[in-house]
C-alpha cells in the first residue's frame, strides 16, 4: 500500500483546523490519507523559498544539476515497486499502466534531460556578417532560467504529466513548485522525497497540495506556468497568466481520431485500437477516442476489435498482469462517460461490448465498443476520457479526413495503411500536433520529438529543444572587441560619411536583376 503521506500540521491553540483533502483509492473506494489544502499564504511562502534557492541551483551548472537528475534516475530504478505502488493506489490504474508511462517515461526523462540540457541550452554564436553595423562583433544567444516555474498537473498520469514536466524546468536551472491534481497528490510527494534524497538542495523542488484554488494562487506567484489539464481550465489559466504577463504553456484535452484504410494490416490496427483506447482506462489525453474505417474492411475490423475488447479483464489491480483495464480515477469522469454512451444510444448507436458501470467494489466502467455512431453524438465530438471506442464506417479516406478534422481539438491522430507514402500524405493533412502512421501514442516516448496540441488542445510543446527552452528567457549578448574610436554611423553627421554609407548599402543590397 502507498506509503507517502503529508498530513497537515495540527492546529495550535485558538487556530482554525487546517483544511485537508482526502486521497481515495478509486479501485477500492478506501481513503488512503489526507493532504493539506494549501492557500495563498502558504503558496506565497513556498515560492519565496523557491526564489531564494534558485540562484545557487542555477550556479551548479549543467553538470552539477545533471548529476542529481541521474541520481534520481537510479533511485527510481531501485525503488520501482514503491513508485508503481503509490501510483496504482491513488489512480486505481493497472500495474502495467503505471509501469509503462508513470515509471517508464519518467525514468527515461531524468537521463534524457540531464544529457540534453547542455546541448539544447548551450550558448549560440550567431554570425554578424548580414549587416555592416554589426560586422565583426561577437553575437551570442544565451538561455537564462526564468526563476520559479509553476507546474500544474492532472490526475491521469500522476508522475509523467506532473513531475515529468518539472524535469526540464529543473535541468534549465529553475526552481519548481508543482501543484499536482487534488485527486492524485501522493506520487508528487514521493518525487519530492526522491529529489531530496538524491541531493537536490532544499526548496528547489516543492509540492503544493491543494485544489483549483491552490493552482490559481500558484499562478499569482510564479514566473512561468506549465499547465496540463482540461481545455476549460486551460482557458482560465491563460487568463490568469495574461494578467501577470508571464509565459504560459498549455497541454490540454483531445479527441484523437484513428483512420483505418482498406489496405491496413487489420490485425495490427485492431490490436492497436483496443490497446490505445483502453490503456490507462482510456484516461489518456492521446488515447484513440474515435475510429473511422474504410467501408470494405469495416466489418472485419469491428469483429477483430470486439473480440479483443471482450477478452479484457477489469477490476481492482492486484500486482503484475492481474488486470488489463483499471478504474475511473476521477469521480465526475464516470458521469461524463455514462452521459456520452447514453447520448449515443439515444441517437441510434449500438453497444457491442460493455456499455455500463461495472457492478461491485470500486469505480469502474466496462471496456465499451460502440457502432452506428455519427457526429451528432457527443461520443464522436467531445472528449470522453474513458474506456470507450466508437467505430464509424466511412466511404473512403477523404471522408475520414474530413470527419477527423471536424473537431475543436487537435492533439494527436493516427493513420493506418500499408501504403506508407499515402499514409504520410494523409497524416500531413490532419489538423493535429502529432500524427502517427501505423502507430499511436508511442511518439510521447520520443523525448526529442515535440509534443503539443493544435487548436483547443494547447499552446506550446513539451520535449525536444522547445520543451526546455520554454523554461528560459533568451538573453542576447553583443560584444565589441577591436573597434575604431568612432563608427561610421556615429555623430557628427557629415555629407561624406552619409554618402559612404549609401554606397556601402547599395553595394551590399542593391545588386542583381530588377523587375
Ligand atoms: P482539470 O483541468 O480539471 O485540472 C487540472 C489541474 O488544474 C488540477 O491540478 C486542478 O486542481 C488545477 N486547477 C483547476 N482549476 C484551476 C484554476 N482555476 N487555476 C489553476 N489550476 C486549476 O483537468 P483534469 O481533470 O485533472 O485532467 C484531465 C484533462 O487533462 C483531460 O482533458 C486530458 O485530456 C488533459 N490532459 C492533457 C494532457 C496533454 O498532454 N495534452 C495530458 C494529460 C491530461
Amino acid at each position: 500500500m502507498a506509503s507517502v503521506t503529508q498530513e497537515a500540521s495540527p492546529a495550535g491553540p485558538g487556530e482554525a483546523t487546517p483544511a485537508t483533502i482526502p486521497v481515495e483509492n478509486p479501485a477500492t473506494g478506501e481513503v488512503i490519507t489526507t493532504v493539506p489544502l494549501m492557500g495563498p499564504d502558504e503558496l506565497g511562502q513556498l515560492v519565496q523559498k523557491a526564489r531564494r534557492a534558485q540562484p545557487a541551483w542555477a550556479a551548479l551548472g549543467f553538470e552539477g544539476r545533471g548529476q542529481i537528475l541521474r541520481r534520481a534516475q537510479r533511485w527510481m530504478v531501485d525503488n520501482v515497486e514503491r513508485v508503481i505502488d503509490v501510483v496504482v493506489s491513488e489512480a486505481g490504474k493497472t500495474y502495467e499502466d503505471a509501469q509503462t508511462a508513470d515509471y517508464g517515461y519518467t525514468v527515461a526523462a531524468l537521463g534524457f534531460w540531464a544529457k540534453q540540457a547542455p546541448a539544447y541550452l548551450a550558448d549560440e554564436h550567431v554570425p554578424s556578417w548580414n549587416n555592416p553595423i554589426v560586422a565583426g562583433k561577437r553575437l551570442i544567444v544565451r538561455y537564462a532560467p526564468l526563476g520559479v516555474v509553476g507546474v500544474i498537473g492532472p490526475w491521469n498520469y500522476p508522475i509523467a504529466n506532473s513531475f515529468g514536466d518539472c524535469i526540464p524546468a529543473l535541468a534549465a536551472g529553475n526552481s519548481v513548485v508543482l501543484k499536482p491534481s487534488e485527486v492524485t497528490p501522493l506520487s508528487s510527494l514521493l518525487m519530492a522525497e526522491m529529489m531530496l534524497e538524491c541531493g537536490l538542495p532544499e526548496h528547489v523542488f516543492q509540492v503544493a497540495t491543494g485544489d483549483g484554488s491552490t493552482g490559481a494562487a500558484l499562478i499569482g506567484e510564479v514566473d512561468c506556468v506549465m499547465f496540463t489539464g482540461s481545455t476549460r481550465t486551460g482557458r482560465a489559466v491563460m487568463r490568469a497568466a495574461a494578467e501577470r504577463l508571464i509565459p504560459c504553456y498549455l497541454e490540454l484535452g483531445g479527441k484523437d481520431p484513428m483512420i483505418v484504410c482498406a489496405d491496413a494490416d487489420l490485425d495490427r490496427a485492431a490490436n492497436a485500437a483496443a490497446y490505445y483506447s483502453m490503456n490507462n482506462g482510456g484516461q489518456v489525453c492521446i488515447s484513440v477516442e474515435r475510429v473511422y474505417v474504410e467501408e470494405p474492411v469495416y466489418d472485419r475490423f469491428v469483429d477483430k476489435v470486439t473480440e479483443n475488447v471482450k477478452r479484457l479483464r477489469q477490476g481492482p489491480p492486484a500486482g503484475r498482469a492481474s488486470v488489463d483495464v483499471g478504474a475511473v480515477t476521477f469521480p465526475p469522469q464516470m458521469e461524463v462517460v455514462e452521459g456520452h454512451v447514453q447520448d449515443a444510444l439515444d441517437k441510434g448507436a449500438r453497444v457491442l461490448v460493455g456499455g455500463q458501470r461495472r457492478p461491485g467494489q470500486g469505480r469502474f466502467y466496462e471496456p465499451t465498443v460502440l457502432v452506428d455512431v455519427d457526429h451528432s453524438m457527443k461520443i464522436m465530438t467531445e472528449e470522453t476520457f474513458g474506456p470507450t471506442l466508437p467505430i464509424m464506417k466511412v466511404s473512403d479516406a477523404e471522408e475520414a479526413l474530413r470527419l477527423a478534422n471536424d473537431t475543436a481539438y487537435g492533439l494527436q491522430a493516427s493513420v493506418w495503411t500499408r501504403d506508407i507514402e499515402r499514409g504520410e500524405a494523409l497524416a500531413r493533412r490532419v489538423e493535429a500536433g502529432a500524427v502517427c502512421v501505423n502507430d499511436a501514442q508511442v511518439n510521447y516516448s520520443a523525448l526529442n520529438l515535440p509534443m503539443g496540441g493544435w487548436k483547443s488542445s494547447g499552446l506550446g510543446t513539451r520535449h525536444g529543444a522547445g520543451g526546455i527552452r520554454k523554461y528560459t528567457q533568451t538573453q542576447s549578448l553583443l560584444v565589441t572587441r577591436l573597434a575604431p574610436k568612432r563608427d561610421l554611423h556615429m555623430f557628427p553627421y557629415s555629407r561624406l560619411r552619409t554618402r559612404l554609407l549609401h554606397r556601402l548599402l547599395k553595394l551590399l543590397y542593391g545588386r542583381g536583376p530588377r523587375g
